[in-house]
């Protein structure tokens, strides 16, 4: 299994040059999927004018098939105010742009739990768009046409005031979904140790819980034993 810090540098170049709220809301977007079992990888961010008019060239004046129908300056890739992303399956490796897989096997399609965590997170979907929909795309354009973020026009700081607000919100109800499976675990009515309940079980350190009751504990390193002897057997 993949660790969260594994999945999120995958994506890290990508997030350079993002605008400081875009960035916050795609490293909870990782972190909020990861949860949910959905890894993804984010392929583009900030894309500069010249990069745009490269692609917008390509299957017109260059070989090669229409990507884009932006040209540069009009898509908001190129003011750090998008991103695009893609599945990332087990392996670790390998990518996927299928959005009907439901690879946790939770009946909703992964790419639609990603775009649930997004809108949740203040992003709008590309595939939304009544024209031509764009299923990785996630933007945030605080109401701005791309002709005023060109002539220089940025979000104010009230909109980037709300906008990290929203992405608080959103860590907030996350944090409290992760204090509902914390177990105080008593011995004899005394706090030992705090627990982590997942599907019935309880996990806890057997060091704290053996000691409390009076057992002593010897670890082997090398055979990765535990040893747990209890006062009877002394
Ligand atoms: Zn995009």
């Amino acid at each position: 299994m993949l660790t969260l810090d594994q999945v999120k540098l995958k994506s890290h170049k990508h997030l350079i040059g993002l605008h400081p709220v875009l960035a916050a809301a795609t490293v909870a977007l990782i972190e909020r999927c990861y949860a949910r079992g959905v890894n993804i990888i984010i392929t583009q961010g900030l894309r500069t004018i010249e990069e745009q008019n490269a692609l917008y060239a390509q299957g017109r004046t260059k070989p090669g098939k229409i990507v884009t129908n932006a040209k540069g300056g009009s898509s908001y890739h190129n003011f750090g105010l998008a991103i695009d992303f893609v599945l990332l399956l087990p392996d670790g490796k390998q990518v996927s742009w299928d959005l009907k897989r439901d690879g946790d096997c939770d009946k909703t399609a992964d790419w639609m739990e990603v775009v649930q965590e997004a809108k949740a997170l203040g992003f709008e979907w590309g595939g939304d768009f009544v024209s031509i929909k764009d299923a990785p795309h996630f933007q945030m354009t605080f109401g701005l046409k791309t002709a005023q973020l060109r002539a220089g026009k940025e979000p104010t700081a009230a909109q980037v005031k709300v906008a990290y607000a929203k992405i608080d919100k959103c860590k907030g109800e996350a944090d409290e979904v992760k204090k509902d499976v914390i177990v105080r675990v008593l011995v004899d009515g005394k706090k030992v140790a705090d627990g982590v309940a997942d599907e019935g079980v309880t996990y806890t350190p057997a060091r704290a819980v053996a000691e409390a009751l009076g057992a002593t504990v010897d670890y082997d390193v090398k055979t990765k034993t535990m040893t747990i002897t209890s006062k009877g057997d002394r």
